[in-house]
């Protein structure tokens, strides 16, 4: 798949945006996504499938911003809902209900009564508590709701631990040795059509043979589930496909992937659903920082950037590498730095013991394959604003969200 940033001469565009163009008249720090990058990797999902029953459905957590949504809701994607906040987003983007499956441990009655109003397509639920909750507020609003159960299929997905789920220890799903009992007693339920299985075991998983592994056990459910009568319309396979953070780092191939899904799924009567989060907008966004100090201590070399944790958490919080480039490229000498933000915490760093261009202050740099779990993950945390969005589209660009101003720091307080 192209990489939509992309050194001409010596400078780094975005598309046919040069990145400098934009950090000089949005500031930085400020995310960019290349329109074309993440509508690429959509229909790298939706071409493979468009001849069989099946709904993409962009898991809106790992990037919510409205440009992105309506981006993906036009060119006819499905939504993955983990909360009543997404599903106020992707409404807000022009998303048509039938296509929202909401999933999470979680639900409230309160979301599960607005996903019920709105008319979504179906809860992946995750517990028979949650499943009595769905059926007494479907029967109180005097509807039918579509829910699926999702099974946790006791797969490793050999990823990091914070972003692996579908182990038996986890909080999320329901065992799959246990989940065929629940189908049986759902049945006295009479608001819900019990009609579909689900799962999702982990995220950034560069191999997808154990996402493969999971559709076998989930398969092979489906076919105990309707020898005892039950219907099943629909299955759906959660999200997970990993990116490649480093160069040398396996690119996982979505178009092949899916030709083994749908190998497996083909002459089964069964609509198939997919939830790709990071594999779709990941690689399509980069956080634009400037560099503020150089500085050398006895033990290191730092370069302090304005970027920090709470704009970008990944490294913090599962040690994630990002690479980090220059705007502008210059003769190839390199110095092994920290690149490390502002904020009050040994912990906020963007890179450790990196091999980097020799930058000095005023200069940009780019924080690469940032568009998932970044801006949505941010926080105001050492009372800074949150960070400008851009979205390209070709020669164009436009903001999709504002730099938050320091009237916003404080906005519902008092004193
Ligand atoms: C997070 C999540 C996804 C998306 O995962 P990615 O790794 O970003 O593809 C899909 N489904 C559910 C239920 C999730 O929680």
């Amino acid at each position: 798949m192209d990489c939509p940033f992309r050194y001409e001469r010596e400078t780094l565009y975005c598309e046919e945006v040069p990145l400098a163009d934009i950090a000089a008249s949005a500031g930085t720090p400020c995310y960019v996504y290349s329109s074309k990058a993440i509508l690429d990797r959509f229909h790298a999902y939706e071409d493979s499938l468009a001849d069989i029953p099946h709904a993409v459905c962009y898991a809106v957590k790992a990037n919510s911003n409205l440009g992105i949504l309506a981006l993906l809701a036009k060119a006819g994607a499905g939504f993955d809902i983990v909360s009543g906040g997404e599903l106020y987003r992707v409404l807000k983007a022009g998303a048509s209900p039938g296509k929202v499956v909401f999933s999470g441990v979680g639900k409230t009655a309160e979301e599960v009564e607005y996903a019920l109003e709105q008319g979504i397509h179906s809860f992946n639920c995750e517990s028979e508590p949650e499943l009595a909750l769905i059926d007494s507020l479907a029967g109180r609003l005097g509807k039918r709701a579509r829910v699926a159960l999702r099974a946790n299929p006791d797969v490793d997905a050999v990823t990091h631990p914070y972003i692996s789920t579908g182990l038996s220890e986890h909080k999320f799903g329901i065992d799959i040795k246990l989940v065929e009992a629940i189908y049986e007693r759902a049945r006295a339920l009479r608001n819900i059509e019990l009609d579909g299985v689900s799962c999702h075991i982990g995220s950034q998983l560069l191999d997808p043979a154990p996402v493969l592994e999971a559709l076998d056990r989930l398969l092979a459910l489906v076919d105990r589930l309707r020898a005892k009568g039950t219907e099943i319309r629909h299955l759906d396979l959660g999200g997970g496909i990993g990116v490649p953070y480093k160069r040398s780092d396996p690119a996982p191939d979505i178009a092949g992937f899916v030709r083994e899904v749908r190998k497996r799924i083909e002459g089964r009567n069964l609509k198939l659903m997919l939830e790709p989060g990071r594999s779709i907008v990941a690689e399509a966004g980069v956080l634009l920082t400037r560099v503020l100090y150089r500085k050398t201590t006895p033990r290191k070399e730092f370069i302090v950037v304005d970027a920090a944790m709470n704009d970008l958490i990944r490294p913090s919080l599962y040690g994630s590498y990002h690479e980090i480039i220059p705007l502008r490229r210059r003769a190839a000498e390199t110095i092994t730095a920290d690149v490390v933000g502002p904020v009050c915490e040994s912990g906020d760093f963007l890179a450790k013991d990196r091999q980097i261009a020799n930058v000095f202050p005023g200069d940009l740099l780019a924080v690469c394959t940032s568009g998932a779990y970044g801006f949505v993950a941010a926080s105001n945390y050492n009372s800074r604003p949150r960070p400008a969005e851009v979205l390209v589209e070709g020669s164009q660009w436009r903001m999709v969200r504002q730099r938050e101003t320091l009237e916003d720091l404080t906005r519902g307080e008092s004193v």
